[in-house]
């Protein structure tokens, strides 16, 4: 595969940045509830709390959707992120629940869509398990049964009989959620924000949150925000702040790739005639999806960790080697699309959890924060956030809030996520695809019926 033009990008491949941003905060002032952090799940918890009313401010550091909400693949799941297994082991109770609150929340993005009109190419496909091998199969299906107790639906089939491209030995999909733009989505997400009562402050970076009694106080270059609550919706970012709870989260850095155009008769002789987005079942996934463009996006297999606050933001684009090594695995999982070329790559900041599940809950009595992606924050950070208001609003927290709040903001430190933990996950997986073979099952399975 071609990597020799590849438009490297420091925001995202799917979208420009917008023409309207919005001027930053220059003096101090007060409100009922200040957000900080203007992803879809901040913009969902502010256009929430002003649709019921609430008098509430939004700070983004940059402009609202310039974190890994324009940047992701677009594939809204509705079974729950993580490897599936250990949640299981770890978590067996709580698993109907999360796969309920998975499932709302894909229903919940389709219903924002609707409600705010937001052209943004949503295919309802659903999300493949896809098996590289007869060894991810055998996960794949054991994978089912767990979802299945909890109260998810989900298909088993061949590649043939889920409409799948061939190179895949077959797979497990998700009736629910799909394939979308995701910039697209949440450009329109911040149109709905931006069109509601809420006052936004673009490009307005937050540098100290405190609790100052029964008020909050956010620092920003030009001026002071006091609130009654705060909501830190800032993801990946949290960690800039002493208020924010230690190892809450770890930040990772992800690629997503897309090809140029593929001649529409090359696509059609994969057999991927359900259209559905592919996450493959290795330690750390790979994913596959169509665009209208004619395209294919794919990416993650090996992520980097983010070291030390602050984050690179509007600055890093992904590593040539690391684009490479996408573009080598894509030859291998479509080998009839071996000599298409990479056209652009962009990448962005996700946040895991230690236990690899969303998380909730309060600093006192009037601070909020959640991180909801663990890779499926495109339907959980849009839904956990608008939770998150009507838990303000109401008094009360709603059921689904319920599974992944958390009483005391106390994380254990994630150990696997250590470079050096996160390079031996994915030396496990190069050596489960050796010796499973799956570079001959692709070829093998790509070639035409005779
Ligand atoms: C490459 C990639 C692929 C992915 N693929 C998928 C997928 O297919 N499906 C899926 O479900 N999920 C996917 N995800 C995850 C998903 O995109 C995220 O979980 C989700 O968008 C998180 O939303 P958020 O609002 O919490 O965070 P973000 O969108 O990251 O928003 C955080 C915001 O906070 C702002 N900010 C940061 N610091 C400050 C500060 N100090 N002051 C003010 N503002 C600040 C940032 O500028 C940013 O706008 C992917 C993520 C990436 C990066």
């Amino acid at each position: 595969m071609k990597t020799a033009d590849v438009d490297y990008r420091t925001f995202s491949g799917w979208i420009d940045p917008p023409s309207d941003v919005r001027p930053p905060l220059t003096r101090s002032l007060d409100c009922d509830v200040a957000v900080i952090g203007g992803g879809l799940g901040g913009m969902s918890t502010a256009l929430r709390l002003a649709e019921r009313g609430r008098d509430v401010v939004v700070l983004e550091s940059e402009f609202c959707g310039h974190g890994s909400s324009s940047r992701n693949a677009g594939q809204l799941a509705s079974a729950p992120g993580g490897d599936i297994q250990l949640l299981n082991l770890f978590f067996r109770k709580k698993m109907p629940a999360m796969s309920r609150l998975t499932e709302h929340a894909a229903l919940h993005v389709e219903d924002l869509i609707k409600r705010l009109g937001i052209d943004c190419d949503y295919e309802q496909t659903g999300n493949t398990f896809a098996a590289v091998s007869r060894g991810q199969m055998g996960r794949v299906r054991r994978v089912a049964k767990i979802l299945r107790r909890s109260g998810t639906e989900v298909r088993l089939g061949t590649s043939e009989e889920l409409g799948i491209p061939r190179g895949f030995v077959g797979g497990m999909r998700e009736t629910e959620g799909g394939i979308m733009n995701p910039g697209k989505f949440t450009r329109g997400v911040r149109r709905g924000l931006l069109s509601s009562s809420a006052r936004v402050f673009e490009r307005t970076k937050v540098t100290d949150v405190v609790r100052d009694g029964a008020r909050v106080v956010i620092s920003t270059p030009r001026g002071e925000v006091r609130a009654n609550r705060a909501v830190l919706a800032t993801n990946a970012f949290m960690g800039e702040w002493k208020i924010a709870p230690r190892h809450l989260a770890v930040p990772l850095w992800v690629i997503e790739v897309e090809t140029e155009p593929i001649a529409p008769e090359r696509l059609d002789a994969l057999g991927w005639t359900s259209r559905s987005g592919l996450v493959t079942q290795h330690n750390i996934m790979e994913n596959y999806r169509l665009t209208p463009r004619n395209t294919i996006v794919f990416g993650v297999r090996r992520i980097e960790r983010g070291q030390t606050f602050p984050l690179p933001a509007g600055t890093k684009s992904p590593d040539p080697g690391l684009v490479q090594e996408l573009a080598d695995a894509f030859a291998t999982r479509f080998p009839s699309l071996a000599d298409v070329a990479v056209d652009r790559a962009w990448g962005g900041w996700i946040a895991i959890t230690p236990s690899w599940l969303p998380v909730a809950g309060r600093i006192g009595d009037n601070v909020f924060y959640s991180i909801a992606c663990n890779g499926h924050g495109l339907g959980q950070a849009p839904y956990v956030g608008s939770l998150i208001a009507d838990l303000i609003v109401d008094g009360e927290r709603p059921e689904d809030l319920e599974v992944v709040w958390t009483r005391k903001p106390k994380f254990p430190r994630p150990v696997m996520m250590s470079p050096l933990g996160l390079r031996t996950i994915w030396a496990i997986d190069r050596f489960n695809d050796m010796i499973n073979g799956s570079r001959r099952n692709a070829a093998k399975n790509s070639r035409p019926a005779a």
